[in-house]
């Protein structure tokens, strides 16, 4: 049988030795850690003991990190749940490239231009906050290109005006140092912990309120029975470290190689996530180069992973004005544990595939 590579670890991880032995213990301990008995006090000590080591992970005391089903949940409640002076949510500006997560938290956001390497347009912010104080969503690294976003730029425009940053971390925790933002969004399965989990931090709790409330957990800011396997999970995750320096060395090896063949590197010209590459193939649907990839053996996606498995243009490289070319681009992510070997079995693959396929637009 045909060996499989998977290569979309952008999209999920598989879960670490560490996070599935701590998952499956956690499993095994009887008790809400709400309740006052013996097996109350054990949950509890466990979630605060993985709210301790999460809190470490993004440099900040515990009592600022609020657990969640993951990151869109983090993101929808920051989105909703922050607050400026006053009782009504404040105005959200949003990147054009941020994921769905952030571009449908509501139904009222506005969007920011990017430039044509998707980084933001910090002239269009700055014009967006001279209108008044407001939160704004701004990823640390986007999902499809990998491209790492001018957040201190950011931050200081966000704070001269008297805003909220949320920054959503999802793809960048664990792969470079994590933003100071009023707001930080995290997710376990992209990181080697389970799915189903994942954190707000929150700078200061009193510009937070919940948006789902119930018994009062997560101090006031998520109620609900937290996710004990999952948070023990996540936090076993984030306690492990990895070299993403050679991870960065094969991804480039990998676009400097099918670039000779004709392929398009999108947002190359700016700073990068060690292990994502946007990789357009001109002139082929990326769901045609997916399907073929697939056939081969080598997982990767076009763009985001989308809930429906339908390939759609990337909204992404849409925002960087790639026009048709949109559609012409998947997605390669590799993990710490990616291989030469893989990669080398990869570059051949795609390079048969753009020979056959006849390129438009190749050199
Ligand atoms: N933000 C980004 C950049 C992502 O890549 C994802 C997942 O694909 C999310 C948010 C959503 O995270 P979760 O799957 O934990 O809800």
């Amino acid at each position: 049988m045909k060996s499989r590579i998977y290569l979309d670890h952008a999209a999920t991880t598989p879960v670490r030795d560490a996070a599935r032995a701590a998952l499956v213990e956690a499993l095994g301990l009887t008790g809400n850690p709400s309740s006052v008995h013996g097996g109350g006090r054990a949950a509890n000590a466990l979630l605060e003991g993985a709210r301790d080591t999460v809190a470490r992970f993004a440099g900040v005391a515990p009592e600022h990190v609020v657990f969640t089903s993951g990151g869109t949940e983090a993101i929808a409640l920051a989105s909703n749940g922050a607050r400026l002076a006053g009782p009504t949510r404040p105005r959200l500006l949003v990147g054009a490239t941020e994921h769905s997560a952030v571009l449908q938290a509501r139904d009222d956001v506005v969007l920011l231009p990017v430039d044509c390497d998707g980084q933001i347009d910090l002239a269009a912010l700055r014009a967006a906050l001279s209108e008044g104080p407001a939160l704004v969503a701004v990823q640390a690294a986007n999902n499809e290109t990998g491209v790492i976003q001018p957040l201190a730029e950011v931050a200081t425009l966000v704070r001269e005006a008297g805003g909220l940053l949320l920054v959503d971390a999802v793809q960048a925790a664990g792969k470079m140092a994590l933003p100071d933002a009023d707001f930080v969004a995290l997710s376990a399965h992209k990181l080697g912990g389970p799915p189903g989990i994942g954190a707000l931090i929150v700078r200061d709790p009193e510009s937070l309120i919940a948006i789902q409330r119930g018994g009062g957990q997560e101090r006031g800011h998520r109620g609900g029975t937290p996710n004990l396997p999952g948070i023990a999970g996540f936090a076993a995750a984030v306690a492990q470290t990895h070299d993403w320096s050679a991870v960065a060395t094969r991804r480039i090896a990998l676009e400097t190689r099918l670039k000779a063949a004709g392929a398009i590197i999108h947002g190359e010209a700016a700073p990068r996530l060690p292990n994502i590459g946007s990789i357009g193939l001109p002139g082929v649907a990326a769901s045609t180069q997916v399907m073929m990839l697939d056939l081969e053996g080598y997982m990767v996606s076009a763009g985001a992973a989308c809930s429906s498995g339908k390939v759609k243009a990337s909204h992404v490289l849409a925002a960087m004005g790639l026009g048709a070319a949109a559609g012409e681009a998947i997605r390669v992510s590799l993990s710490p544990a990616t291989t030469d070997a893989e990669i080398d079995a990869f570059a051949a693959a795609w390079l048969a595939m753009a020979a056959r396929l006849g390129r438009k637009g190749a050199a």
